[in-house]
């Protein structure tokens, strides 16, 4: 079963499955969680019960004395083609394989969030993978809901490489599912 229903926070977001440009995600708030410095003010935001989600997450992970920081939430369509734009004047296609056309992105969901720790001065990046703060949301994630959407040796699958840093909102039932039988929101309801 792909979950295909834009409004459920398990909806299948990549190449094969796009959003509609007019897409909107729904009752966006602002997340309080730690940013790192000039994020957009809509970048800030997710929807409502993955904010909460991940609000639980950050102070879990802070009592572990984890200190993790959010770098980008919610993107419009608009903004995710920009993004692409860059991406694509500086890498050609193979942009494509870490950075989403227009629509194809889940951060247009409102339900991802990137995030980052100070050992890898704040940037996503493949060395987040080393940090203690990604093996504890390796570890901790699924239990607020959470996945590492995008995971190493994937890439065939989802499309895009290893990005440590990308979490995804499904929900507690759904994470967990996912989390202990390594499968990828793809692969959800194929075995
Ligand atoms: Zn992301």
């Amino acid at each position: 079963m792909k979950v295909k229903d834009t409004n459920c926070m398990a909806v299948l977001v990549n190449k094969e499955n796009w959003l509609h440009k007019d897409y909107q995600a729904k009752d966006l708030v602002t997340v309080k969680v730690n940013f790192v410095s000039d994020v957009l003010e809509m970048s800030q935001k997710m929807r409502k019960e993955a904010a909460g989600a991940l609000e639980k997450l950050f102070s879990a992970a802070k009592r572990k004395k984890m200190l993790l920081y959010a770098v980008s939430g919610y993107r419009s369509y608009e903004r995710q083609r920009e993004l692409f734009k860059q991406n694509k004047k500086k890498d050609g296609e193979a942009a494509n394989r870490y950075s989403a056309r227009a629509g194809q992105s889940e951060h247009q969901t409102g339900l991802a969030m990137d995030v980052t720790c100070e050992a890898v001065d704040f940037e996503l990046c493949e060395d987040f993978a080393g940090t203690k703060e990604y093996e504890w949301l390796r570890e901790n994630a699924h239990r607020f809901g959470f996945v590492i959407r995008y995971p190493r040796e994937k890439e065939e699958v989802t499309g895009y490489r290893f990005e440590p840093w990308h979490l995804r909102y499904v929900g507690k039932k759904i994470a967990k599912e996912l989390y202990e039988n390594e499968l990828t929101l793809e692969e959800y309801g194929n075995k």
